[in-house]
């Protein structure tokens, strides 16, 4: 089948719905919950993270200061072709092989003033949810009450760019997402590719016992071709 990209309207009408998300209700949640950073570095675990998600701004930056050896596909490809060939969104930083961050020293982050966007809006966010009903709903703040401390006073512009920095984000992660979705459909449809559920299933377990697997990851508007394995990403 070619991907259902139906999906775009979803993101299109989730973007409308963070910008008119109201700002005194977000701003006076982040001053409630008054969040400081402890440091403690559990978010550039594999306890709290399971990859750090790469946005085409932080692709190029990482690319630019430290090259491309720090980055992958991000986990968890989108689609597969009839061909057994991947399709995924973005890149993501490596992982050590105990899975922490590839930038994570064991008390530091070695590249901190190259980290990427999620790294500096955690653990805030604008998370789409619905709840049992269908009713959808935003999540603020991730892993609350399990790190940093609370109920510290925030200065007023500390919240603003908390706001800022929180909306930029979501929404650039959604058009993303969208202008990839787009990308794919073109893709499929001129080459005539469909999707398929069942050699997704045969690569990855080509993969898992150390094969080699093409994946395209969507950056900068079009797609860049990786060939890995398991050694090539652990490494
Ligand atoms: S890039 Fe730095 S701040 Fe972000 S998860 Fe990795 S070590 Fe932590
Ligand atoms: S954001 Fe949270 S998990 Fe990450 S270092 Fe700070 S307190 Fe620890």
């Amino acid at each position: 089948m070619i991907p259902d990209t139906t999906k775009t309207k979803r993101l299109e009408k989730d973007i409308q719905d963070i910008a008119a998300f109201p700002e005194s209700e977000f701003a006076g949640i982040i001053r409630e919950v008054g969040f400081e950073c402890d440091c403690c570095g559990k978010c550039c675990t594999s306890e709290y993270n399971d990859h750090v998600f790469l946005m085409d701004e932080d692709t190029l930056r990482i690319v630019e200061n430290v090259g491309m050896d720090y980055l992958q596909p991000a986990p968890y490809y989108d689609f597969c072709d009839n061909l057994g060939r991947f399709y995924v969104m973005g890149y993501a930083l490596k992982s050590k092989t105990n899975g922490n961050c590839i930038f994570y020293t064991g008390n530091k982050c070695e590249h901190y003033d190259i980290r990427p966007a999620i790294c500096r809006i955690y653990p805030y966010m604008l998370h789409r949810e619905e709840d049992e009903h269908g009713n959808a709903g935003f999540r603020q703040v991730s892993g609350l009450g399990e790190h940093g401390t609370y109920h510290n006073e925030l200065e007023d512009t500390a919240c603003r760019d908390i706001l800022e920095g929180v909306k930029k984000y979501e929404t650039a992660f959604l058009k993303q997402k969208i202008m990839f979705l787009d990308l794919i459909n073109n893709h499929f449809k001129k080459h005539g590719l469909r999707h398929k559920r069942q050699m997704y299933d045969k690569r990855m377990r080509d993969f898992e016992k150390g094969g080699k697997i093409e994946v395209y990851v969507f950056y900068n508007g079009e797609f860049d071709k990786n060939v890995i394995s398991k050694q090539i990403i652990n490494s």
